[in-house]
């Protein structure tokens, strides 16, 4: 997706690959992840990510929910080496 056009704005932006930390309010606790591989369009900020990335990000919330602390932190690709 690296270069593409940004399927968002009509800023005519070009998608750019970033690692980003992605912070969240998830059922009253933060969830913050770390490492996670996205596409950043240069002129709106919209953040675009892969298909297998937007599930494993639902499989992290989903894992957090059943946590108990009041903040999840985890590395992208620690989470999936532990699943
Ligand atoms: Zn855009």
């Amino acid at each position: 997706m690296d270069g593409m056009a940004c399927p968002v704005c009509s800023l005519g932006g070009t998608l750019r690959a970033q690692s980003l930390t992605e912070a969240r309010d998830h059922e009253g606790r933060t969830v913050v992840i770390h490492d996670v591989p996205a596409f950043v369009c240069d002129r709106c900020g919209s953040r675009v990510y892969d298909e297998h990335i937007t599930r494993t990000l639902e499989d992290v919330y989903a894992h957090a929910a059943n946590d108990r602390a009041e903040m999840y932190v985890v590395r992208l690709g620690d989470f999936k080496a532990a699943s």
